[in-house]
């Protein structure tokens, strides 16, 4: 089995989403918004990832610079600090596509939170702060943050299948973890992971969440995703043969979550 690598891919992805401009680094973004998750965060749903998954929601801008704008960390600090204070929401987060490919962005924007008071939860695929454990320990300066490390599918083969990656690059989202760990944030609390297990075994899920206990037994927290089945991703399913055995259907989740 073979497949892209996800770390290059995230580096050839970068000079297409982000960029320097007098000393900051700009990523694109295709909207900010209010989501219902978390209990009502403000969102910003970047442009660009390193993986391709076949179950992925944001298809519609992911891979579309030419649909978004170039945001400096503090316009983007602004924007969501709008958007929470007029909803009296204390989280922010940055979602869409993959928002560690930014590194400087990410970081800056996350400090600008920090000053605010404000959590920020940061959702990632998890692979580059695995690959580099000088990202996790860069996470681990800042006092208000969360991270969701969202595994895509609980073995190598599976993850292989969802994303079209190397198979080998599964084993970064578990070293992200580890990472966290060793940068010294909380398991459970600071950081945790999320996986989706629309195409899992039984057995698999379970000498996945082995895994995760011999990292750390507050780990085996985890948030199971299943897949929603917009019309789209369950197009792409049917194209590559994939049947989902746990999904649910986007008219049963809220209607500004879709
Ligand atoms: S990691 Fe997230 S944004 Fe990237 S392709 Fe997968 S589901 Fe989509």
């Amino acid at each position: 089995m073979t497949g892209y690598d996800p770390v290059v891919r995230a580096l050839r992805v970068k000079e297409k989403v982000a960029r320097i401009e007098s000393g900051r680094e700009l990523r694109l973004y295709y909207r900010f918004r209010i989501d219902r998750w978390y209990g009502g965060i403000a969102t910003g749903d970047v442009i660009g990832c390193n993986l391709s998954c076949v179950f992925c929601w944001s298809w519609r801008f992911k891979d579309r610079p030419d649909l978004g704008r170039f945001y400096t960390p503090r316009e983007v600090f602004y924007k969501l600090l709008g958007i929470a204070r007029m909803r009296g929401l204390d989280k922010i987060r940055l979602s869409g596509g993959e928002p560690t490919i930014s590194r400087d962005h990410l970081l800056e924007v996350i400090r600008l939170f920090e000053e605010e008071g404000l959590k920020f939860i940061l959702e990632t695929n998890g692979i580059l702060i695995g690959y580099d454990e000088g990202y996790a320990k860069a996470l681990s300066n800042y006092n208000n943050i969360i991270v969701r490390v969202s595994f895509k599918g609980v073995s190598r083969e599976e993850f292989h299948r969802l994303t079209g990656a190397n198979p080998e690059a599964f084993e970064y989202q578990f070293r992200a973890l580890e990472n966290l760990l060793n940068a010294g944030l909380k398991p459970g609390i600071e950081f945790y992971p999320a996986t989706m297990i629309g195409f899992s075994s039984d057995s698999d899920i379970i000498e996945f969440t082995r895994r995760l206990a011999s990292i750390h037994p507050a780990l085996t927290d985890v948030d199971w995703e299943y897949v929603i089945l917009y019309p789209h991703v369950k197009m792409v399913l049917d194209r590559v043969g994939l049947k989902p055995t746990r999904a649910v259907k986007p008219n049963s989740i809220p209607r500004n979550m879709i």
